[in-house]
Formats: structure tokens, sequence, C-alpha cells
């Protein structure tokens, strides 16, 4: 039981969720060391859109201004919903503006503020395995760097890698899952030779019968394009001329030209199998589960990586309250966070399931559950609710980039 004053904090995955937790423990004065599989922070697609919700604290803590003095944000973007191509059934009002932010060029940040610390650590290209326990609670991580296994240890461990992680497997913690009916393939377009064909606003477009096609303006001017449909999209990705036939028609008249002319094998590319799960229990002796390892989002709404970010300032606000009460880093301080954060995220994934099942309508009905039904009133308001945060979530251990050393 952990009761020291600078207990070991040990964060699996550099994430949103992994690196904002860091940020905030270390600037208090707390030892991390954070371990992450990839080489660098250059990983396969993630979400880009910030929303009002986690915008907010990064502005106070100066990172938001020094990302887009860093040409790393698009601040100011607005989202548009469309039934079809034109029929523009929602147009979510100012306040819902977000920001583009590159999630490579925010890790990286992060890392570089809590670099100027000595008690901090990140290890690139270090795999967590699984945990190893004494008594029933997690004390150390079996890892893999370079072929060679290791053991990691600590006083508490924090599991942010992501969906499918291994770890809350490997503690015994079941899983819930929901069914969602169609997956996604990503593709990415360099349009930094015809930059003014980007949209300026992340656009959505639904087709009925589950056809869902996303347009979103990234920094350096790159599109990212999200395909989401029923049926087997692995393979669809794989099938250039089935793919051109199936999204060029769905691609706005401005933009499509460039779109034709760009997309071919070289066409950077991933297929994402939409996910919506949770953990029972967001906690094990000795390991907290945070961010997608706990509650993994569907893209649907772009709120996964908001979420993240939220649960981290919140994980982080408990966790120094008990160190610097002298407190242990128990289950009891586990479950208030998991007892705070919970009701935002299941109210998310339940709206993102509803989402999901209306999508699959013809196109007629879809339009008729959007206008004539006033559902799209009621999503607006669970949307813009979303956006801005279901329940109010405090920053209240933050320390400014101006008052680092
Ligand atoms: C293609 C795509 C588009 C998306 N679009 C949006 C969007 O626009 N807006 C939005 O809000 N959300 C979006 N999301 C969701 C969002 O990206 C995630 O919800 C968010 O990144 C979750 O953050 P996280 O820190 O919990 O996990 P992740 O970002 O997944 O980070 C987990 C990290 O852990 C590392 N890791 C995994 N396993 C191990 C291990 N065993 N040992 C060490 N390291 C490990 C991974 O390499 C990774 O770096 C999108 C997701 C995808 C896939």
């Amino acid at each position: 039981m952990s009761q020291k004053t600078n207990p070991q904090v040990v964060i699996v995955g550099a994430g949103p969720a992994g690196m904002l937790l860091a940020y905030q423990l270390v600037t208090n004065g707390v030892p991390v060391r954070v371990l992450e599989r990839h080489p660098d922070f250059e990983r396969e697609f993630r979400g880009e859109l910030l929303q009002p919700s986690a915008l907010a604290p990064l502005e106070k803590l100066g990172i938001l201004p020094l990302l887009v003095e860093r040409k790393l944000a698009l601040p100011n973007v607005e989202r548009r919903l469309f039934v079809g191509r034109t029929r523009r059934v929602m147009v979510p009002g100012g306040k819902e503006r977000g920001s583009l932010v590159s999630q490579a060029g925010l890790l990286q940040l992060l890392h570089e503020l809590c670099g100027r610390h000595p008690h901090y650590q990140l290890d690139f290209g270090t795999t967590a395995l699984q945990t190893i326990r004494e008594d029933g609670r997690v004390v150390a991580l079996k890892t893999r760097r370079e072929g060679i296994e290791g053991r990691v240890e600590g006083d508490l461990f924090v599991d942010c890698s992501g969906r499918n992680s291994g770890l809350r497997r490997d503690v015994g913690l079941q899983v819930q899952t929901t069914q969602v009916p169609a997956d996604v393939v990503w593709l990415r377009f360099d349009l930094s030779d015809t930059p003014e064909a980007l949209p300026e606003s992340v656009d959505v477009h639904m087709f009925g019968k589950g056809v869902v096609v996303v347009f979103v303006p990234t920094t350096r001017s790159r599109l990212q394009v999200a395909y989401s449909a029923p049926g087997d999209l692995g393979g669809l990705r794989k099938d250039l001329p089935e793919l051109r036939r199936r999204l060029l028609p769905t691609v706005p008249e401005k933009l499509r030209p460039h779109i034709e002319a760009k997309l071919d094998e070289r066409t950077e590319s991933q297929f994402l199998r939409v996910v919506v799960d949770r953990v029972e229990r967001w906690h094990a002796p000795g390991i907290l589960f945070l961010g997608d390892a706990a509650h993994t989002m569907s893209p649907s709404g772009g709120l996964g990586l908001n979420l993240a970010i939220r649960d981290s300032l919140v994980a982080a606000n408990h966790l120094l309250d008990a160190i610097h009460a002298g407190q242990p880093l128990d289950e009891r301080v586990f479950q208030k966070i998991e007892d705070e954060r919970r009701p935002e995220t299941d109210m998310i994934q339940g709206m993102q399931t509803r989402v999901h099942r209306m999508v699959m309508a013809p196109m007629f009905v879809e339009h008729i559950m959007f206008t004539l039904l006033g559902l799209v009133l009621r999503l607006m308001k669970k949307a813009d609710q979303s956006s801005q945060g279901v329940t109010q979530v405090e920053m209240r251990y933050g320390v400014p980039v101006s008052q680092l050393p």
C-alpha cells in the first residue's frame, strides 16, 4: 500500500490520456515513467477534433496557444451535418466550434514540457505485456523492448493503452461490448498543393442504410476522409476500384476532382473496427484504467479524445489530493475517479449507439427522423451537451506552461 510522499507512477500508453496525466503529475512533483510501444508519436490515425469540453483546460494551461503558434492546431472549426451531399439539416451553433489539433504535435509538446523535470521518463518502443501481482495487487509489469523482456516496478500503475487493452483482461476485468453495425475506412490526402480545396469545417454526410462519410481538414493541409458502411470494409480498403466506385459519388463537387486524382494505391489508409465497450470496473488493486482502455468510444461525434483528456484531469485531481494528504493510492481513490467520470462516458456511449442505429435507416426515413420528427433537435441538444461536457470537470492541479522551469 503506497503512502509514500513521492510514489512512483507508471503510465502505460503515451496517448492523450497518458500524456496529459503525466503532465499534471510531473509538474506537481510526482515521479512518472511512461511506457509506449511505438518508437515515436507518429502513430496510426487518431482523433484530432478537440471540442470545448477539452479545449478550455488546454487553453488555460497555455498548451493550445503554443500549438496554434507552432501551426499544429486549427482553431475555431465548425461541425456540420448533412443528409446526402447537399441537404444540410443541422448547423451546430457557434458555441460548438472546436479545434483540430495534430495529436502527434500535442503529445510531443507534452513530452517536451514533462522533460523539463528530472523525475520524468518516457520509454519509447516498450510494450507492457502483463501485470505482476503480489497478494492480488499489481506491483510491477512484465515488458518487452527490442525483443528483450524486462520488469518495471512502481507504486501505482495507470493503464492508458487505448482500445483492446490486454491489461484489463490480465487483471480479470469483464468487458461489456455493444455491437455497432458499421466499421470505417480512414483515408488521408495531402492537399498542400491545393490548400484552397480543403473544407473549412468538419462535414458529416449521411446517405442512409448506414453509409456515413466524414471530411476532416487537419493540420499541414491534410484531409482525412472517413467512409463508414456496413459490410466488409477491411476488404473494401484493399479493393481500390470498388472503393473509388463507392466513395467518389459521396464527395462534395468542389472536392471531388482532388480526391479522384489522389485516391490511388499510395493513399494512406486504415481500417478501423468500430467498437463501443467499457470495463465493468475501472480499477483492480494497484492499477487504474483511463481513456479508451476503460471505455472504448466509437468515432461518432468525435468525442473519444476529449473524454480521454477529461478522465486525466479528474484522475490527477483525486490522485494528487491523496498524495498530498499522505493517503494510500488504493481502490477508494480509484472509485472516486470512476464515480465522477462514469456518468459522462456512459451517457455518450449510449448516444453513440443510438446514432449508429438511426443511420442504418434508408435515406428518406433518416431524413424524416432528422427533420420532421424533431429528432434533430434532441440530437443537437445532446451533441451540444456532449461537446461542452455532460458533467462538470475541474482542473485543480493544472500548472500553466508559463510557470514551468
Ligand atoms: C481513426 C480514428 C479517428 C478518430 N477521430 C476522433 C476525433 O476526431 N475526435 C475524438 O475526440 N476522438 C476521435 N477518435 C478517438 C480517439 O482517437 C481516442 O478515443 C483517443 O485517442 C483515446 O485516447 P487514449 O489516450 O485513451 O488512447 P490512445 O490514443 O489509443 O493511446 C494509447 C497509447 O497506448 C499505446 N499502447 C497500446 N498498448 C500498449 C502496451 N501494451 N504497452 C505500451 N503502450 C501501449 C499505443 O501505442 C498508444 O500510443 C478517433 C479514433 C480513431 C482510431
